[in-house]
């Protein structure tokens, strides 16, 4: 500034007090400005410092090393500790939370298999109702999947703790009772063994006398009880088998023996006779040599005719006793050789009874005991026959398999009697409805299959529908009310690259969508 004089200097004067004034406002709005930051930021801190503290206490009882530091961490932060100081407790807790962050995710994954395992087992049990062992399913296989974080899991656990509550509830706990559906299960199971076991006799009797009790059973024990019942005729039956067997051994091994020693009398008689028969000849023999001697030596005719007359009653005496003993040995070789075949005759009928015996059990192995059906045992080797034979000249072959709707209805509306009945009629009925050339077998329960060679998926369909409405038709009638009962069935075609099981899975399919279309239908599957 330059001096300009008085009147100068008092504007200078002036201008200057006015931007001291200026500058004095300057640094009065930057304080007020700066307090007023400063107290935000207080502000903002204190509230930062409150939500570090209870985000801390988030983490408490988890750990009691980081539930002591965190406490002092607090501590420190609402004496509005500065963050200098915080820095190493920050650091310590920050490798604290890593190693607790590790441990963490080693329980998650031990949560994760427990659960995994929980809804496994439970998938296991038996009598699960069709609708939990779906949504148990998904569970396992999506939900479970998706969880990432503890939290995740909540929603899982609560689905499996409905699901478990759902099986409880359908086992009837509370009561104390078995499953219903576990009963029914193994009643089923125990009611196909008993169809697949064939016996005789008296054990056929028992035998149905326990497909019965199998079929009122309600409980456990009863079931129990029956399992051990079929177990005493299984063994029983077989023990009468394995005696019987047994018993005509023994018989065989008697006659063989009795044989063996007809043929060892016959034969030594026989050289008994051999060397009295030679003896004989040797006489004879010495006879004619004597007799020629003393033709030679004679003098006279009457010493020569004396001589002769003695040598020839020796020799007819000889020749007789020769013709006798040869006699005798055809007679004991005659009569050997007839014992010997009467003996031969018995033994061929023992071993023919015993074939037929065992041909009578073949086949009754093979034969469903209720509708004389073939069981599955024939089907079984049958199915397997016609399987190669499909295969080895590429000619079509349908596998069908039948199932009566609702049958534990008939059962349980009008007694297992009347559904043994039903069973036999629809038996029969089915085979009168196929053709010779297919092959129906009652498979277990109210199931039956049918093999169908030389016949493709096109031209399946219209036999099938046929013994469909075929069965529906027939007037059954129970307690004076007519009932009509329908089939549902299941077919498909077996493929080049099927095996026996493959295609009848794929029969069985086709047969649950029938189920669940409705029943009383055919579905058909490539
Ligand atoms: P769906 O239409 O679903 O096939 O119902 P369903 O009632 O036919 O099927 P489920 O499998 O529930 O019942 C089959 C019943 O068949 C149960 C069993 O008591 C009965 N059963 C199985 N074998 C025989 C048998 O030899 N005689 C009698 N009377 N009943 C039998
Ligand atoms: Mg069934
Ligand atoms: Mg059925």
């Amino acid at each position: 500034m330059l001096y300009t004089g008085n009147n100068n200097n008092e504007k200078g004067q002036q201008g200057v007090s006015e931007q001291l004034e200026t500058l004095r406002k300057k640094l009065l709005s930057a304080i007020s400005q700066r307090q007023t930051i400063e107290v935000t930021r207080q502000e903002q801190v204190a509230t930062l410092a409150q939500f570090i503290a209870k985000l801390s206490l988030v983490c408490k009882g988890i750990d009691l090393e980081l539930d002591n530091r965190l406490a002092s961490f607090r501590k420190q932060l609402s004496q509005g500790g500065n963050f200098q100081e915080l820095g190493p407790i920050i650091n310590e807790l920050t490798t604290l939370l890593a190693r607790h962050e590790a441990n963490l995710e080693s329980q998650l994954r031990q949560l994760y298999s427990c659960v995994n395992q929980a809804g496994v087992n439970l998938q296991q049990r038996k009598g699960l109702p069709g609708e939990s062992r779906r949504t148990l399913r998904d569970l396992l296989n999506k939900h479970l999947q998706d969880v990432q974080t503890p939290l995740d899991f909540i929603p899982v656990f609560a689905r499996l703790i409905y699901i478990y509550d759902e099986v409880l509830n359908a086992c009837n706990t509370a009561q104390g009772d078995a499953c219903p559906q576990v009963v029914a299960h193994f009643a089923a199971e125990l009611t196909q063994l008993s169809v697949e076991i064939s016996v005789q006799g008296e054990f056929a009797e028992q035998m149905r006398t326990l497909k019965h009790n199998i079929n009122a059973a309600t409980e456990f024990e009863q079931l129990l009880s029956a399992s051990i019942e079929l177990t005493r005729i299984i063994i029983t039956s077989l023990s009468r088998e394995r005696r019987s067997a047994q018993h005509f051994l023994a018989a065989l091994n008697q006659s063989l023996g009795e044989l063996q020693q007809l043929l060892t009398n016959t034969v030594d008689k026989s050289r008994q006779l051999d060397s009295k028969i030679s003896a004989v000849y040797q006489q004879i023999d010495e006879n004619i040599n004597q007799l020629s001697q003393h033709t030679e030596l004679a003098t006279n005719i009457a010493e020569l005719k004396n001589t002769v007359e003695s040598r020839l009653a020796n020799l007819t005496a000889q020749l007789l006793n020769k013709e006798q003993l040869e006699a005798e040995h055809r007679d004991t070789l005659h009569q050997g050789l007839q014992s010997m075949q009467s003996r031969m005759q018995d033994l061929e009928q023992q071993v023919q009874q015993y074939e037929a015996s065992l041909e009578r059990q073949r086949l009754m192995n093979m034969q469903d005991g209720l509708t004389k059906l073939p069981n599955r045992l024939a089907f079984d080797e049958r199915f397997d026959l016609e399987f190669k034979q499909c295969q080895l000249n590429a000619a079509p072959l349908c596998l069908v398999v039948i199932d009566v709707d609702h049958f534990k209805l008939i059962n349980d509306t009008y007694g297992h009697s009347a559904g043994d009945k039903t069973l036999l009629v629809l038996a029969s009925a089915m085979k009168k409805a196929i053709r010779s050339s297919d092959f129906i077998a009652r498979y277990g329960g109210e199931e039956f299959v049918l093999v169908m060679p030389n016949v493709d998926l096109e031209n399946v369909v219209r036999p099938l529908e046929k013994l469909r409405t075929s069965v529906k038709s027939i007037p059954f009638k129970f307690k004076d009310k007519q009932v009509q009962i329908t089939i549902s069935i299941g077919a498909t075609q077996v493929k080049a690259n099927d095996t026996a099981l493959s295609a009848f899975d794929r029969a069985d399919q086709a047969l649950y969508e029938a189920k669940h279309a409705g029943r009383d239908r055919l579905v058909v599957k490539q």
